[in-house]
């Protein structure tokens, strides 16, 4: 029996059961959401990736293709440009590999599809798809990962390049011991480790919300690590009736508090996109920690807003496109 047929027996007799005792709508996928005015579509991506991701999926947007579709597009554009912060070929773990952390999630089904560590296997965010619309799972990690991808049809190949094993050489001839085995850097910032992801957020012409991210994480990591961008309402979260929000940052810390829930939820409750961001960014500042993170977020009608803690000295930034042209806005 194929894993997919367990899989479906599995589910069929606990909505059996379920049933006889009265319980229904048990199914792994929910009935159609209630309809949601169309609106005007966006595009928004983080970071200084944001006018080339948003130039790749603008004209999907603008010809009517779907939010999913561009927001994996940009991302995929993101992740084989060689920058060393997403993506094959930069950060290297504690042992000189590059592993990836993504996701994707879709308004109009609350949908989601992550990959965590995943190695070998340059297009995260097309594996995180995969996870999304070929099964009944939502986040698949490491090797299994990559064999995954594989059944998927994904090809396997090295995530390692001359610069990334460069860096590792340079960092593994200090003998130093990687700094995520000292809890305290976490909570005095964390100057000492770089970080970005790429978010994306689309809105297209059928009304319909998506989210995604992709990063290699943090440099050094322990093998195994993973980091927040492949957790529902830390690294990405949506709502198809409220809006999204993309994070990036020490995610080691940023997960904690499921910055990118709490922003879309805040904004449901009525308070302004703005607003939204620097709340969310100010209860981890209110708990005490001293990091390096920021978040962007979104409404549907296309108000958006940026906030970040930490990062003195770094321009985060996100961009977002219209058909009015594309706006790179820096978060102070
Ligand atoms: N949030 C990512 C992580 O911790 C890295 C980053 O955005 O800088 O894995």
């Amino acid at each position: 029996m194929t894993d997919k047929a367990i899989s479906r027996r599995f589910f069929g007799a606990a909505a059996a059961g379920l049933a006889a005792l009265g319980i229904t709508g048990a199914a792994a996928k929910p009935a159609a959401p209630k309809a949601i005015p169309t609106g005007k579509p966006f595009i928004l991506t983080t970071w200084d990736f944001g006018p080339g991701a948003n130039a790749v999926g603008w004209p999907m947007l603008a010809s009517g293709a779907s939010a999913i579709d561009a927001v994996e597009a940009a991302i995929n554009h993101v992740e084989l440009l060689g920058d060393y912060w997403v993506g094959a070929g930069g950060v290297p773990n504690e042992v000189g590999e590059t592993t990836l952390d993504a996701m994707i999630m879709w308004g109009p089904t609350h949908d989601l599809g992550a990959v965590g560590c995943l190695k070998r296997v340059k297009k995260a965010i097309s594996v995180a798809r995969a996870v999304m619309e070929k099964t009944q799972h939502s986040l698949i990690v490491g090797d299994d990962a990559t064999r995954f991808a594989a059944r998927m049809g994904f090809t396997e190949t090295s995530l390692t390049s001359v610069v990334s094993q460069q860096a590792w050489d340079k960092w593994a001839a200090k003998g130093e011991k990687t700094d995520a085995f000292d809890p305290e850097p976490i909570r005095k910032g964390d100057q000492l480790v770089g970080h970005d992801t790429v978010g994306s957020i689309a809105l297209d012409a059928a009304g319909n919300l998506c989210v995604g991210c992709s990063t290699n994480g943090r440099e050094f990591k322990i093998p195994g690590r993973v980091g927040d961008s492949p957790i529902a309402g830390a690294g990405a979260y949506v709502d198809q009736a409220v809006g999204g929000a993309v994070a990036t940052g020490n995610g080691d810390v940023m997960m904690r508090f499921l910055p990118t829930y709490h922003a879309v939820e805040l904004m449901r409750g009525g308070m302004a996109p703005q607003a939204a961001a620097e709340a969310a960014i100010k209860r981890i500042e209110d708990a005490g920690y001293s990091i390096g993170g920021g978040i962007a977020v979104i409404r549907r009608d296309g108000v958006h807003g940026g906030a970040k803690t930490g990062w003195e000295d770094t321009p985060f930034s996100y961009s977002v496109q219209t058909a009015a042209g594309n706006v790179k806005t820096p978060v102070s």
